[in-house]
């Protein structure tokens, strides 16, 4: 009997090859990670034109649903249709772009999700100007939302966690700190514990 993590969701990134030059999965893996799963999936989609899948996503399993910025033309729909399929919807920005952009829509998104890499690939090293986009995006949640929830995502290890959270990071996903760690579960909770 494996012990359980006290990880809070399983973060989930799809990658179509196109988006990013990287190809992750789909539908059908989805549908068996929720069929183990104890806790809720947030589904990180990398993917161009996600609007044609939202509802798929939804019925394989994602309970929390993210899109890029840079993927979705009228992104105040996209963002209603997330919601009304029953999921926490999630705007997500590369790092390359602004944070200023998110304004319009962060009254109607329940939480942002900051790339601290370019997305595509596992293992890269965070960037450091994560922490003034942290900084600010936590400055404009006071006034245009104050439920907003600020994920980050790229690079999150023992190393940076505390100060991630001291910037304004609310969940903080780890991928690599976590799958190459020697003790998984131990290492979750040192995350967990150090912010
Ligand atoms: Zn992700």
């Amino acid at each position: 009997m494996v012990n359980q993590s006290e990880a809070d969701l399983f973060h989930v990134d799809v990658m179509d090859g196109h988006f990013v030059p990287n190809i992750s999965f789909g539908f059908s893996i989805i549908q068996q990670i929720k069929s183990v799963a104890k806790k809720p999936l947030d589904v990180h989609l990398m993917i161009s034109n996600p609007d044609h899948y939202l509802e798929d996503f939804k019925n394989a399993g994602a309970d929390w649903l993210s899109v890029h910025y840079e993927t979705c033309p009228h992104l105040h729909r996209s963002v209603q249709r997330i919601k009304k399929l029953g999921m926490k919807a999630g705007v997500v920005i590369n790092p390359h772009n602004n944070v200023g952009l998110l304004k319009g829509i962060l009254p109607d998104v329940d939480f942002v999700l900051l790339m601290s890499v370019n997305p595509g690939f596992g293992g890269q090293h965070f960037i450091e100007g994560t922490y003034e986009r942290i900084r600010t995006l936590h400055s404009m949640k006071q006034d245009l939302n104050p439920d907003l929830l600020i994920e980050v995502d790229g690079g999150v290890d023992t190393s940076n966690a505390e100060a991630l959270v001291r910037a304004g990071a609310d969940i903080l996903v780890a991928g690599s700190a976590v799958f190459h760690s020697d003790n998984p579960a131990e290492t979750i909770s040192r995350i967990k514990h150090l912010g």
